[in-house]
């Protein structure tokens, strides 16, 4: 994610900021990619905290435009949840839109989301059809911690949820090509094997013991829908990773150039060099805190391969070429 510039004073914005450092309201013009000291800003801007601003005043941003079902207010901490995970939302919805995803140059069909509030029943997060379903309960940390140990996993985060479910929303746009579903299955498999069974089996007897020798996760090993929205995601977390450092000053001798795109850059290897350098590195400094690793994922020269794959559809995906 890129830092900044403040539009009305020196220094920085972030992200997600609301107001600069003198308190001057601002708002994110997602097609600009600029924060602007102007609205119209987005009509959730005062219940959810979004940075966005509206296409005209009352209306709401174009992210917040994509939320279909809000979660249930009544259930405790549903709105601050809410709010949390629509900040992830936006995040990687500009990422995408590096790529041209959802933007309004991208003819294709844009995600709608169910944001889901946990009552006495768990949500099922997943992606049929373009909808999207997210459980804003995995905001609480003593949730998703719980959720991250019972499945042995050495990552979750709202974030990376948002990316892998969206991955499935991308490959379901992307299957409208015959090119893509057959280069697909000679990468990832077919993709018609038996999702539900293949799915029990998983949970059941455990990912094969030489899952990482070609999967990203253990998980990516059930079925090659899986295999696909987590090599999509991990595209997705690399990439950002390195977009991220770059905009921070965080570098490496591996950088092409100090003013380098790695939205732009045509050739995976490099990307995924520079991005696996640039994590060690941050790995190094999160120990200084006694943090977990900001990546803690090893890629294998198959995994490299499918985030290839991955790289080159989602980078000319969105315009159909
Ligand atoms: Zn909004
Ligand atoms: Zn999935």
């Amino acid at each position: 994610m890129y830092v900044f510039s403040n539009p009305v004073g020196a220094g920085s914005l972030w992200f997600d900021n609301l107001a600069t450092a003198d308190a001057i309201p601002v708002g994110y013009d997602p097609q600009a990619r600029a924060f602007l000291p102007v609205g119209p800003f987005c009509a959730n801007r005062e219940r959810i905290g979004c940075n966005w601003i509206a296409p005209r005043a009352g209306a709401f941003c174009r992210s917040c435009a994509m939320t279909a079902l809000a979660p249930d207010p009544t259930i405790a901490n549903a709105v601050p949840n809410w709010a949390v995970t629509e900040a992830a939302k936006r995040w990687v919805l500009d990422n995408l839109g590096r790529w041209h995803w959802f933007r309004p140059e991208d003819p294709g069909t844009r995600p709608v989301f169910h944001m889901l509030a946990e009552g006495l029943t768990p949500v099922q997060m997943g992606h049929v059809d373009g909808v999207v379903t997210i459980s804003v309960a995995e905001v609480d940390p003593v949730v998703r911690a719980a959720r991250r140990q019972a499945l042995e996993e050495p990552y979750r985060t709202m974030i990376g949820h948002m990316r892998h479910e969206l991955a499935h929303m991308l490959w379901w746009r992307l299957s409208l090509r015959q090119d893509f579903l057959d280069s697909f299955r000679q990468v990832f498999g077919d993709e018609r094997q038996d999702y539900q069974a293949a799915l029990q089996r998983h949970y059941e007897a455990g990912p094969p013991p030489d899952w990482n020798q070609r999967h990203l996760t253990a998980y990516a090993a059930s079925h090659p829908h899986e295999d696909w929205a987590e090599t999509a995601a991990h595209l997705l977390h690399l990439t950002d990773i390195a977009d991220s450092c770059v905009a921070a000053g965080v570098t490496t001798p591996m950088l092409p150039r100090h003013d380098w795109d790695p939205y732009a850059e045509a050739d995976p290897g490099m990307l995924m060099r520079v991005a696996a350098d640039l994590a060690m590195r941050v790995n190094h400094i999160n120990r200084s805190m006694g943090l977990a690793d900001l990546y803690p994922f090893v890629l294998s020269e198959v995994a490299q391969r499918k985030l290839a794959f991955v790289h080159n559809w989602l980078r000319r995906g969105a315009h159909g070429r």
